[in-house]
């Protein structure tokens, strides 16, 4: 086995995932509201939902938004809720 100096390195914060990127820690983008203004999750809010829903109308796995626990918990009881009373589609087509 090679020194870890032959085989590129130590491994450092903002490697660059597959796709040539810099990879960046995503924030929350409620917890990095709030403060400046009340954060609304709110079923009656489709808009702001519904930047939380894929093209095919399901919602967003959190890891891909970057939205913490707390806050994806929120947002699926909202969109799920929005959804009985037809704010937002169920699936697209
Ligand atoms: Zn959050």
């Amino acid at each position: 086995m090679l020194p870890r100096a032959y085989r590129g390195g130590p491994r450092r914060y903002g490697r660059r995932d597959g796709r040539g990127r810099r990879r960046r820690r995503k924030v929350c983008e409620f917890c990095a509201r709030r403060g400046r203004q009340p954060q609304i999750i709110d079923y009656k809010h489709a808009d702001t939902l519904r930047r939380f829903l894929d093209e095919r109308s399901r919602i967003q796995k959190a890891r891909k938004m970057g939205t913490c626990r707390k806050h994806q918990r929120k947002l699926g009881r909202a969109i799920k809720r929005a959804r009985e009373i037809a704010l937002l589609p169920f699936t697209e087509d």
